[in-house]
């Protein structure tokens, strides 16, 4: 029998990513351990932005991270497939497509909407658990405004217009503040007064967002009310109709469209493959302090899957738990292989983050309440945070795209402010010309002599400029006023000690580094470094107290020409297609995740 143990973790949602990191880690020079990573998407979804996708703020890839990219320099081997069974006696799972062996398995399927078998809401109301699900809500919910726009009747007409939301725990608010953004923009679209719509938070507890402290809970209110959200609270849904719900007092609610963010269970495809979920445990499997199954010691569940309570309550279904008990999962299989020290689960949620819109969002940190601009702000920080950790700048890169630089009618907490894009057509000429005047000035030193040995003008010699007496005085007759009166004691430091010393050497860097970029810039070849270049060099000239007001022009142009100015009329438009291909395949690239697609 073969030494090598397979692992092999299903589901690559928040969970599963973070236990395949760690056991690639642990496991990177281990030819003995194969492991594998099962999802039915070649993608792990951020579902913590599904809201932004029903409501039209961003495109699908925005929440779609490539598992082939994120672990293609690892010993991960990702298969996208769907198991339908588990055979935990002999050890294998089954799919439509084969059958996977292992030695250690991580459940990590997630969780899944839970009806709490309210009548007709399955068959009546949207969900919003994966893509699909958010998806499925845009095109609905814009055809009703579509449709109203021809409706005539004025009843027919106020149910097209009115949506519902049911739950008011994260899910559901952030849905909410995407309809009322997305409800100005169909107005505007579909010519609708925006008073004719009608938006309803629902929910069956006296209070929205249980999980935030009462003054955030009545900021977020608020903030809806102000939007004209009709939030309800105390009102539990009996039934769903095609047209509206029903409430436990009896009243109605009419309407057209409903989106159910209710309640959550585990996914129940684990259950049904016959390990224990305990009772009263919706469809999450019981675990110990090791995240091991009751069932199975070699059968570990994790994130949305996992039953564990603490202090009497069970673990929360929310993205921190999952990365902690995939990082608890983790570390325990290399334990059990390695025969090392296991570890027990321990639990530490910094807070909460829920957006009520693209522009508000409160949120509690590590004990710490805070609203509006803040809120948002670190709402970004985190999610950045976390990418970088997954995917490093590549996803980083993306994630800000995504969320500023390519949003749409200016769903951003900084408006449209950077979203603005400029055709870097109109940059051609202020390319060529900058790029023409470092040439001048690089071949101008030339004449002078900066190139020729002993001749030394970058530093001053013996009480004098750098350049001779004659020129000196010249200079001193055409002088400029710097912007420096002297060199900072740092800059004045490093040229006595650094430059000084090996004045021809830096003479010879600054004509090259002159032509050079002129060139670059001429020919549009590396466009955006030989702008940081120039960046670097009037940083240069201003610490030494040399130059003028003038130049700051440069600084702005440099700026202006790193926005891409090297993709029109260029070499960049032929080389950087070609070079980021050959990079991307480079393994450092790949494991440092330091390219972009
Ligand atoms: C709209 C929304 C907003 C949320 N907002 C927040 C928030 O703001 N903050 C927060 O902390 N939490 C939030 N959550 C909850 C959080 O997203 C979940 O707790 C977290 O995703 C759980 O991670 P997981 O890895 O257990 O499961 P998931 O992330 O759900 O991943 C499960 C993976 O398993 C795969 N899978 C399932 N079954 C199979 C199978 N049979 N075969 C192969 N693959 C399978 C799925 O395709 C999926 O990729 C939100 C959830 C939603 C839906």
């Amino acid at each position: 029998m073969s030494d090598t143990k397979k692992i092999v973790i299903l589901g690559a949602g928040y969970a599963g990513v973070e236990a395949a990191k760690v056991l690639n880690k642990k496991f990177k020079k281990d030819n003995n351990v194969e492991i594998t990573l099962i999802n039915s998407n070649p993608y792990h979804t951020l579902l913590t932005e599904l809201h932004e996708i029903a409501g039209q703020r961003t495109h699908k890839e925005s929440v779609m991270v490539d598992l082939y990219s994120i672990f293609k320099a690892t010993k991960v081997n990702v298969v996208r497939d769907t198991v339908n069974s588990i055979d935990y006696k002999e050890q294998v799972l089954t799919s439509e497509q084969g059958s996977y062996k292992y030695d250690y398995l991580v459940l990590g399927c997630g969780a899944e909407p839970a009806f709490f078998g309210v009548e007709g809401v399955q068959d009546n109301a949207f969900t919003i658990w994966s893509l699909k699900d958010a998806l499925k809500i845009r095109t609905p919910v814009e055809s009703m405004f579509e449709k109203a726009r021809d409706e005539k009747d004025v009843m027919k007409r106020r149910d097209l217009l009115s949506i519902i939301v049911a739950g008011a725990g994260f899910t559901g608010v952030e849905v909410v503040g995407e309809l009322f953004d997305l409800k100005k923009v169909l107005c505007q679209k579909y010519d609708i007064n925006e008073d004719e719509v009608t938006l309803y938070n629902v929910e069956a507890m006296p209070n929205i967002l249980p999980m935030l402290r009462p003054a955030l809970q009545a900021k977020a209110t608020n903030f809806m009310k102000k939007k004209k959200v009709d939030v309800m609270t105390n009102a539990a849904i009996v039934k769903a109709t095609p047209d509206g719900i029903v409430l436990k007092d009896g009243r109605e609610i009419k309407a057209k469209t409903l989106i159910w963010t209710c309640g959550v269970q585990g996914n129940s495809f684990v259950p049904g493959t016959g390990i224990t979920p305990g009772t009263g445990k919706r469809n999450r499997i019981q675990v110990n302090d090791f995240m091991q199954s009751m069932d199975y010691t070699n059968v570990y569940a994790i994130g949305d899957n996992a039953w564990y309570e603490i202090d009497g309550k069970p673990i929360p279904q929310v993205v921190e738990t999952a990365i902690q008990t995939g990082e608890c999962a983790a570390h325990n299989i290399h334990a059990d292989i390695t025969k090392t020290e296991k570890k027990k689960f321990v639990l530490n949620i910094h807070g909460f983050m829920v957006s009520v819109g693209s522009h508000y969002c409160v949120a509690e940190l590590m004990g710490v309440p805070m609203s509006g601009f803040i809120a948002m702000a670190m709402k970004h920080l985190v999610n950045l945070h976390y990418l970088w950790g997954v995917g490093g700048l590549k996803l980083i890169w993306n994630y800000l795209l995504h969320e500023f630089f390519h949003m749409e009618n200016n769903r951003s907490f900084v408006g449209g402010h950077l979203s603005h894009g400029t055709n870097t057509a109109w940059l051609v000429l202020l390319r060529i010309y900058v790029g023409v005047l470092w040439l001048i000035e690089g071949i101008k030193k030339v004449q002078e002599g900066w190139l020729v040995a002993g001749n030394i003008k970058i530093v001053q010699v013996a009480g004098t400029s750098g350049a001779s007496a004659t020129e000196a005085t010249e200079q001193a007759a055409n002088a400029v006023v710097p912007i420096l009166a002297q060199p900072p004691a740092f800059y004045q430091w490093f040229t006595d000690a650094v430059v000084a010393p090996n004045a021809g050497l830096f003479q010879f860097m600054v004509v090259f580094m002159e032509i050079g970029i002129g060139l670059a810039l001429i020919a549009g070849l590396f466009t955006f470094f030989a702008s940081i270049a120039s960046l670097g060099l009037v940083a240069n000239f201003v610490l030494s107290a040399m130059t003028g007001w003038d130049i700051l022009w440069f600084v702005f142009a440099a700026i202006a020409l790193m926005g891409g100015s090297g993709g029109a009329f260029s070499l960049d438009y032929y080389v950087q297609p070609w070079i980021k291909k050959w990079w991307k395949n480079r393994k450092f690239a790949q494991t440092s995740y330091l390219y972009f697609d």
